[in-house]
């Protein structure tokens, strides 16, 4: 079956019933989603208009909501940093100062040899199936930069080689979250915590069970013995506005263009494709440009497979210069895109506007956001963003959306 159909299947049997009670949980029933909407075999719109329909509790149907959110905003932000953000946003609020955090990642950490059985188990699943759940992901990464004081960056390079959803918006920015850097607090959790959502899975087999498990014991003892020069103070965080959204559509379609698929838009349906369905469209597999776009070997056989589903001629080498060769062989005078929040991609973008006209076609929105919004924290975005889910969804005749 072809990748898209297969996406679209995955959707119409999503079953969120229960998400938000058991979502947590290493067998909860999270929607395996994530690498369909990384490379927009999905869109969020089209998730989002799923959990519309679906029928479940209205907590779960927000919490679901909610992840989508996170997915947008995270999204949001690379936006407005592009590459800023792969260094740290604000100061870590651990106590320990930058050059504490080593940068390369401890042999035992790549091997799978921790010692622990959980960090080992994670990574021996990260390696095999590109694949982690998001608790499993959160557990890792505080290990990594709290206990082993790992520089987050490099844990983040590690994930990004392996995840089948790779993706520098949701990762780069998870990392950060987790050390601190882009949130109020670090993120740790104690083994309590993890037996519980992992039903003791891994703590009934650890060598460590009874003796040396780094995590056991009370939240306040185990921060203290982490961050002991950790200060309660409000650490001054840098604006990140960002304007109201406007869907600005490209005025009237040039006679000759060219539509031009990326790797972030991967449907047949992406807006620049329905915006000129019949004008000759062209993938590019350009490595340079994966490389910098940190799309890693699995997200490049995904994205290839994806192409099954679509119209399209496809190519190996510069994305530049072969969109302007195919432009050319098609006599055409524009080449029409979707946005996309890539900083890579953009870049590429802007360097054709050089030689030929660019219609950027705004991607499908999850939410439409009418005022400026301050990205600093996803509770301020969320706000909005609920605001405009709920009018959606009321003009859509599905109320109540949420339960309060
Ligand atoms: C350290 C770390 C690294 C991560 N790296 C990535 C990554 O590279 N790519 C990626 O897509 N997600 C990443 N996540 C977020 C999250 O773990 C995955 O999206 C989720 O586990 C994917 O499984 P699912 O589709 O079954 O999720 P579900 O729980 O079913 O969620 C549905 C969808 O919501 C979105 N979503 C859910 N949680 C988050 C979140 N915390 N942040 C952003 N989007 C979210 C995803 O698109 C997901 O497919 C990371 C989280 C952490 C803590």
């Amino acid at each position: 079956m072809k990748l898209r159909e297969e996406a679209l299947q995955r959707l119409e049997s999503l079953d969120l019933g229960g998400y938000a009670q058991r979502r947590s949980y290493l067998d909860g029933n999270v929607t395996h989603l994530s690498a369909y909407l990384r490379f927009g075999i999905l869109s969020l719109a089209e998730a989002r208009d799923r959990a519309w329909s679906a029928d479940c509790d209205l907590a779960s149907r927000e919490k679901f909501l909610s992840e989508l959110a996170w997915h947008d905003y995270y999204r949001r932000v690379l936006a407005l940093l592009g590459e800023g953000i792969r260094s740290a946003i604000e100061p870590a609020k651990s106590g320990w100062g930058v050059d504490t955090y080593e940068r390369t990642l401890p042999d035992d950490i790549v091997a799978g040899e921790s010692g622990l059985a959980c960090i080992d188990a994670f990574t021996k699943e990260l390696r095999e199936t590109g694949y982690l759940h998001n608790h499993a992901r959160l557990w890792f990464a505080a290990y990594l930069v709290h206990w082993r004081k790992i520089a987050w960056e490099s844990g983040a390079r590690f994930f990004l080689d392996y995840l089948i959803d790779g993706d520098p918006a949701s990762n780069d920015l998870s990392w950060q979250w987790v050390a601190s850097t882009f949130s109020d607090a670090p993120y740790i959790f104690n083994r309590a915590n993890l037996e519980r959502y992992s039903a003791g899975r891994f703590c009934s087999s650890c060598p460590k069970r009874s003796a040396g498990c780094p995590f056991e014991g009370e939240y306040e003892a185990i921060s203290q013995a982490l961050f002991p020069h950790k200060k309660d103070e409000n650490v001054p965080q840098p604006e990140l506005r960002a304007p109201a959204d406007r869907m600005v559509m490209p005025g009237k379609r040039p006679e000759r263009a060219i539509v031009l698929h990326h790797f972030d838009t991967m449907r047949p349906t992406h807006p620049a494709a329905r915006f000129a369905p019949d004008a000759p469209a062209l993938f590019v597999n350009d490595a340079p440009l994966y490389d910098e776009a940190s799309v890693n070997q699995v997200g490049r056989t995904i994205v290839y497979a994806a192409l099954g589903s679509m119209q399209s001629e496809y190519r190996v080498g510069d994305f530049v210069e072969e969109s302007l060769r195919f432009a050319r062989e098609f006599g055409a005078e524009a080449a029409i895109v979707t946005e996309s929040s890539d900083p890579a991609l953009r870049r590429r973008f802007r360097m054709l506007g050089e030689h030929i006209e660019v219609l950027l076609v705004p991607d499908d929105p999850f939410v439409t956001l009418d005022e400026e919004v301050d990205l600093r924290r996803f509770s301020r975005y969320w706000s909005l963003a609920r605001r405009s889910l709920r009018t959606a969804a009321s003009a859509a005749n599905i109320v109540p959306l949420f339960s309060n």
